[in-house]
C-alpha cells in the first residue's frame, strides 16, 4: 500500500544547462510511470531552473541539505522557507558524504527534520553503517542511533511524512551493492525503529534502499518487502539509467 518512490540524488553534478538536458531526456520516458513517485535531489543552483521545467509532470525537485534555523548569520547555509518559495518538494537530510565531509550531525538533524516538515518539505533522511561498523557487528546499533537521533523531535504524526533511506557507506559510489537480504534485513529493522517510536507511522513511512543501485540489480532490490524505493546516485545522472531503475518498479 505505500507507494514506492525512486529518488536521484544528483550530488555535486550538473550545472543548469546539464539539469536541462537531463530533464527532457527523462520526461518523455517517466511520462506513463503510473504507481510510483519520482524525485530528482539536485544542487541548489539547479532547483529553480528543475522546478519550472518539471511543473505538471511526475517529477519532483528536492534539494541535497538545509539549515535548521528559518533565516540568520550562517554564511552558506540555505533555509526551509527559502526552498519552499521556490516550490521545491523535499529535502535529503544526513547523507553520508554531509556526515562524513561537512560535518553533519545528530543534533542538527534533530532540528531540521521538524525545520523541513513545518515548511512543508518532504525530508528523506539518511543513515547507514560503516563497513567497519558492519563488520564489527554494530550496524544495529548505529542505525538505532541515527534513527532515533534523527525522529527525536517530531511527533507520531509527523514522522509518518518521513521517508528513511538506508545507505550502507560501504556501497555507496563503490559498485559493492548490499545483497537484496542485507537491504532487506537493514530496511525491516528501519521500519521496527519507526514502530517503537511511532506504532502508526511505521506502517506508511517509506524505507528506500541506496548504494549501487542500477536498472540491473534495482528489481531484485525493491522486489523485498520493506524496501520501498530507491535513492540512485550515479546511475541517476543519465536519463536512460535512471528511467530503467523507475521502470523497475512495475
Ligand atoms: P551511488 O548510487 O552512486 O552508489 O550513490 C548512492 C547515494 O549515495 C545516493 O544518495
Amino acid at each position: 500500500s505505500r507507494t514506492p518512490f525512486i529518488a536521484g540524488n544528483w550530488k555535486m553534478h550538473k550545472t543548469v544547462q546539464e539539469a536541462e538536458e537531463f530533464i527532457s531526456g527523462l520526461l518523455p520516458k517517466v511520462y506513463a510511470a503510473d504507481g510510483v513517485d519520482v524525485a530528482i535531489c539536485v544542487p541548489f543552483t539547479a532547483l529553480q531552473a528543475m522546478v519550472d521545467s518539471t511543473r505538471g509532470s511526475r517529477v519532483e525537485v528536492f534539494a541535497q541539505n538545509m539549515h535548521e534555523a528559518d533565516a540568520g548569520a550562517f554564511t552558506g547555509e540555505v533555509s526551509a522557507p527559502m526552498l519552499t518559495e521556490l516550490d521545491v518538494h523535499g529535502v535529503v537530510l544526513g547523507h553520508s558524504e554531509r556526515r562524513q565531509f561537512f560535518g553533519e550531525t545528530d543534533k542538527a538533524l534533530a532540528k531540521k527534520l521538524p525545520a523541513a516538515l513545518a515548511a512543508g518539505l518532504k525530508p528523506i533522511l539518511c543513515v547507514g553503517e560503516t563497513e567497519e561498523e558492519r563488520d564489527a557487528g554494530d550496524t544495529q546499533r548505529k542505525l538505532r542511533h541515527q534513527v532515533q537521533e534523527g525522529l527525536h523531535d517530531l511527533t507520531p504524526a509527523q514522522v509518518a511524512e518521513v521517508t528513511i533511506a538506508y545507505e550502507p557507506i560501504w556501497a555507496i559510489g563503490t559498485g559493492k551493492t548490499a545483497t537484496p537480504e542485507i537491504a532487506q534485513d537493514a530496511c525491516s529493522f528501519v521500519r521496527a525503529l519507526v514502530r517503537d517510536k511511532a506504532p502508526e507511522a511505521a506502517e506508511v513511512v517509506r524505507v528506500l534502499y541506496g548504494g549501487s543501485v542500477k536498472g540491473s540489480n534495482a528489481k531484485e532490490l525493491l522486489g523485498q518487502e520493506d524496501i520501498d524505493g530507491a535513492l540512485v546516485g550515479g546511475a541517476s545522472l543519465d536519463p536512460a539509467g535512471f528511467a530503467e531503475i523507475i521502470d523497475a518498479v512495475k
